[in-house]
């Protein structure tokens, strides 16, 4: 177990994220991180160990950002370390992924992948499937949801994962199978989070996702 976390709204989402991750720290986990949209760029803060430990990393204009994704790890395909932490990207570093769980078939999507020409740099599971992700959004000329969508198909396993784009800082694709997340829904803001606990602070009204559906936060307007 390990959680995650997810902001789009108003307010300075690193905090948000940060504070969040805290309360989920019951989970256990080994390594943490977020990944946050700035002027049209994702910034990548990520480290093994606490969460105290990713905070004093914290740093520049890249916290100015109302949308991020965070994420404590429980290491499950390759060790607990820095290049294994989540958030991982995409090959173009344009999206970014948080995911709880397991994804059993990424030796055959990775294999894949690599035919195409992909690389990847760390030994996760996670990082197959932001790469899918990118692959099939290129291939099929989709938006981020659908292409989440379409690589969930391709996926045999357990997850909850919140991606986003670095040119859509107003948009957040979540999904589950197997994996707790909920999404809280505040007012012009919107949470993710794998309990309700990192959200009851901010808004009463909390939405459990269910497996196999995807949510997606965009311009304002959470659909389901
Ligand atoms: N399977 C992923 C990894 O090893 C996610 C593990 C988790 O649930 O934190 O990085």
């Amino acid at each position: 177990m390990c959680g995650i976390v997810a902001y789009v709204g108003h307010r300075e989402a690193s905090s948000i994220i940060v504070n969040g991750l805290r309360r989920l720290e019951y989970r256990g986990y080994d390594s943490a991180g977020l990944s946050l949209i700035h002027d049209e760029k994702i910034n990548i803060f990520k480290k093994e160990g606490k969460v105290s430990e990713l905070e004093s990393i914290l740093s520049g204009d890249a916290l100015r950002s109302n949308t991020g994704i965070g994420h404590t790890r429980w290491a499950t395909h390759g060790e607990p370390s820095d290049k294994n932490a989540h958030p991982h990207s995409s090959a173009s570093g344009k999206i970014s992924l948080v995911h709880n769980g397991i994804i059993e078939n990424y030796s055959a999507l990775k294999q894949e992948l690599s035919g195409k020409g992909y690389e990847f740099y760390s030994d996760t599971d996670t990082e197959v499937l932001v790469n899918l992700i990118e692959d099939i959004q290129k291939q099929d000329d989709c938006s981020l949801p659908e292409a989440v969508r379409r690589a969930l198909n391709a996926v045999v396993g357990a997850y909850a994962i919140v991606a986003m784009s670095a040119d859509r800082p107003d948009q957040l694709v979540a999904a589950r199978k197997g994996s707790p997340l909920v999404v809280g829904v505040g007012d012009g803001e919107f949470f993710f989070a794998s309990d309700a606990t990192p959200i009851v602070e901010y808004t009463k009204e909390v939405v459990y996702l269910n497996d196999f559906e995807i949510a997606v936060i965009a311009e304002g307007n959470l659909a389901m």
